[in-house]
């Protein structure tokens, strides 16, 4: 069966291996769709070659079909499903705690664990989550983005009514504001790419442009109190900068970004306004449980976020096109094709 292989910095080879044999409770799937995100695009350029091993698979947004299952696991081949691609211990401090995403020796498959950048996959079945008939397979494929979403959004409380501003409008900053939005807030996105505003205003989204200053904008729309939550999706240190200026007393500064990199934060804001700040990574079960929900019943439009699909021969390119920054927002690897 064909894979593709990670060799070490911005070089992807595609090759075959020999089709997995599945361990007990492991189901075996079809892969269709992989989605590309950040984390692959930090891969991509070796910023991860600690974790990512060469000739390693990569890939964690996945959809398949169930080829074999478990006797019990309820699942039968034919199913459509999504993989939560964590391997955790059960035992340590985070996982008794409930906390299972952030093991403390927390492995993710398509990083530190082989992904779904093959054609044949052997998986623990425990992992799988059913995908209903009403989803396409495109749109299958961004529910472990939006399970990101649904979490980051959990986690900061966003309420009905409350004044939400989100830093950063890539699929996932999109995400969150669209499952905000369905949860009754009144939302706003700052983002300085042209192509991504006119995406986020083709889903009704209300934005701040780069000609605009966001901490201007929050305390104007807010009468001078600023905003109920803000989420910093950019990774930017002009954003981080800017957080701490537009919320309000008692608000919530929300981390989902990936800051390799220390940088400066306004801490006296943080003081006089008795701020809380978090930090929001990946998901728990119940998060995927409300995205497939919420994808499911349509009140969160998935379909839009796809710009491209490529076939996994095409890998290498897809990802230095998604590294020059065109207008592309979520790029799904086919393996159908
Ligand atoms: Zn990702
Ligand atoms: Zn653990």
């Amino acid at each position: 069966m064909r894979a593709a292989f990670y060799q070490g910095a911005r070089t992807f080879t595609t090759g075959t291996v020999a089709t997995p044999t599945p361990a007990p409770g492991q189901a075996l799937l079809r892969v269709k769709r992989v989605g590309i995100c950040g984390t692959d695009l930090h891969i991509f350029q070796g910023h991860l070659d600690h974790r990512v091993p060469k000739g390693g698979i990569i890939g964690h947004e996945i959809f398949g079909e169930v080829t074999e299952a478990p006797a019990g696991s309820g699942f039968n081949p034919g199913d459509r499903v999504v993989v939560e691609p964590l391997s955790f211990c059960q035992q340590c401090r985070a996982c008794r705690m409930g906390a299972s995403y952030l093991c403390y020796s927390l492995k993710v498959f398509g990083v530190d664990l082989p992904g779904g950048m093959q054609e044949t996959w052997a998986v623990d079945a425990a992992r799988l989550l059913k995908v209903p008939d009403s989803l396409d397979d495109d749109q299958a494929t961004l529910i472990e983005p939006l399970a990101v979403a649904t979490h980051d959004v959990r986690r900061a409380a966003v309420k009905r009514d409350d004044t939400v501003l989100v830093f950063g409008g890539g699929p996932i900053g999109t995400l969150i504001a669209l499952v905000s939005r369905h949860r009754g807030a009144r939302v706003v996105v700052v983002e300085v790419n042209r192509h991504r505003l006119e995406m986020l205003k083709g889903l009704g989204l209300e934005t701040v442009g780069p000609d605009r200053d966001p901490v201007k904008f929050a305390n104007e729309w807010t009468g001078g109190t600023g905003v109920d939550v803000a989420f910093e999706v950019t990774g930017h240190p002009a954003a981080v900068r800017a957080m701490t200026d537009v919320v309000r007393v008692w608000g919530t500064l929300s981390i989902v970004a990936i800051h390799a990199e220390p940088v400066p934060v306004h801490l006296y804001q943080m003081f006089a306004r008795e701020l809380v700040m978090h930090g929001a990574r990946l998901y728990a079960r119940e998060d995927w449980e409300e995205a497939i929900r919420l994808a499911a019943g349509g009140v969160v439009p998935l379909a839009p976020l796809v710009s491209r699909k490529i076939p996994l021969e095409a890998l290498q390119q897809g990802m230095e096109q998604a590294l020059g920054g065109g207008p592309v927002m979520k790029v799904l690897v086919d393996l159908t094709t």
